[in-house]
């Protein structure tokens, strides 16, 4: 890419286009704070096209057959893995996350369109033995309509994949709202799939003022279903305008997620993929681990080794040589963080922060640990949504459980053990949508992925996030 940044359209019926008006937004480059682009600003004229668009790329989509669905859905995917370059660089440039991070998201979200492409072949309708004779009873799965898709800017590509590959999968049409801090990658997305065959107005892409469009969209009757990734306020409010339409929602919302690292962990291990976890898309992750629950007798030996890994991270622009952190999103999520640090220092906490320096422009933070925590920390309550982890201690595992159960989220957690009984304790005893032990691959697309509790509600990942698209209806009919 040159360092001419593109401007990012609106897709509509097929089309790209500017905003009715023209109205755009500024787009930056996260490390330096350069104006990189600009994005359309979707009027309500333009919704209201998008949803009239919609609706016919629906009818057009939903006419295929299964297989000609997947058939368009893998040529997307591979158009992705032949792009995954060239979108990578865009994306670095615009999120600010490492260039091998980035394209690694593309390729993953390849994976995630084929594996709804295939699913979607296996949507079979059922015939329910019947009670009375000469009756038939078929159970169809058909696609639930017009889905409106929100998606945040921590991962621009992946997020978005994983909603269009369900929703399209199981036959529905989808208008995708995408990040305004990062749109040009999400565009390149839709445009994989328009270079695939999709039929016109079977995607669509709008961006704009976040609220405006969501109210818009919710309430439009040609939306039949929402899907939203992203904070917990927004989610609750999202859902409530939802439930006053009838309209099913699955929500994928924030998390605080307790790591429980006992005595008998292989600690290398443990320090090497926790921070790993930890520092990937410099923390902005909704389910890198946050609270670390050490068991005391290894608490100063963890804590050593994840310090060295964390010196060890290359900060600076993600698009360069051999960088392991890039900056944050935005200047306002450095401003939460340190926030977030000022409040723990002032409550008795102790900061230690990696040795790196950091570049003298741009949204970078560093690597932080808050040591000696305590709950009147905001840090102890609130998604910290960075490069920053909180160390406790403990003796007795039931006490590491109460705290990895006190907070409202519910999304994932983590635990470092050898021993086989403490990983099925803990499997059950933790709250939360997913536990991964000794290990952080919690995101192929085959298991469900989602939270339960404050974290949201519905899955992104397996069968049943296909079938999440679809609604069930019984056809019941007497042959007399
Ligand atoms: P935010 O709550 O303002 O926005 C989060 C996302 O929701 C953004 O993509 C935004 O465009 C969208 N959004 C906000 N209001 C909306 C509305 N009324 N209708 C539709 N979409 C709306 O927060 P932010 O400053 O962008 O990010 C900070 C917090 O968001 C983080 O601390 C984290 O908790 C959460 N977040 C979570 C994820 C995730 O993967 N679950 C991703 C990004 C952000």
């Amino acid at each position: 890419m040159s360092d001419e940044f593109l401007n990012v359209q609106l897709l509509i019926s097929g089309k790209w286009r500017d905003a009715e008006g023209g109205r755009t937004l500024p787009v930056q480059d996260p490390a330096t704070g350069e104006e990189i682009g600009k994005v359309a600003h979707a009027s309500k004229a333009d919704l209201a096209q998008a949803a009239e668009g919609a609706a016919k790329g629906f009818d057009a989509w939903r006419a295929l057959t299964a297989w000609d669905r997947f058939v368009i859905m893998r040529k997307a995917a591979d158009l992705l893995r032949e792009r995954a370059q060239s979108i990578g660089r865009i994306m670095s440039r615009e999120q600010g996350k490492p260039l091998e991070q980035a394209i690694l998201e593309i390729k993953g979200a390849a994976g995630v369109i084929d594996y709804f492409g295939e699913e979607g072949r296996r949507l079979n309708d059922v015939l329910i033995p019947p009670r009375v004779r000469h009756v038939e009873q078929r159970v169809l799965h058909r696609p639930v309509g017009v889905v409106a898709a929100f998606t945040p800017w921590n991962f621009p590509i992946n997020q978005i994949a994983r909603k269009l590959g369900a929703a399209l999968g199981a036959g529905c049409a989808v208008i995708v709202k995408a990040p305004e801090d990062t749109p040009a990658s999400p565009a390149e997305l839709l445009r994989a799939f328009l270079d695939a065959g999709v039929p016109e107005g079977a995607v669509s892409l709008v961006y704009g003022d976040p609220a405006e469009i969501s109210e818009y969209l919710i309430a439009h009757q040609v939306v039949r279903k929402i899907s939203f990734t992203g904070s917990t306020p927004v989610g609750k409010h999202l859902a409530s305008l939802a439930g006053a339409q009838m309209k099913p929602v699955t929500m994928e919302l924030g998390g605080h997620a307790p790591v429980i690292v006992c005595a008998d962990a292989d600690l290398d291990v443990a320090a090497e993929r926790l921070s790993a976890a930890k520092f990937r898309n410099a923390g902005q992750v909704c389910i890198a681990p946050t609270r670390f629950l050490l068991e005391k007798s290894i608490a100063p030996a963890f804590v050593e080794k994840f310090q060295a890994r964390m010196n060890s991270l290359k900060i600076g622009r993600g698009v360069d040589d051999g960088v392991t952190l890039g900056p944050l999103v935005n200047p306002r999520r450095v401003k939460a963080l340190q926030e977030l640090v000022e409040d723990a220092r002032a409550k008795g906490g102790k900061i230690w922060q990696a040795e790196t320096p950091l570049p003298n422009e741009g949204c970078f933070f560093p690597p932080t640990l808050v040591l000696d925590p305590n709950l009147s920390m905001r840090v102890m309550q609130e998604e910290p949504f960075g490069p920053l982890a909180i160390v406790s201690e403990f003796t007795d595992l039931a006490d590491a459980v109460k705290e990895a159960n006190r907070l409202p989220y519910g999304l994932a957690a983590y635990a470092y053990t050898r021993n086989e009984r403490t990983q099925r304790l803990l499997g059950e005893a933790v709250e939360a949508g997913m536990v991964a032990i000794n290990h952080h691959g919690i995101g192929v697309p085959e298991v469900p992925f989602g939270g339960i509790k404050d974290s949201g509600y519905g899955t992104e990942g397996g069968p049943e996030a296909l079938r999440a698209h679809t609604i069930l209806k019984l056809v019941s009919s007497q042959h007399v």
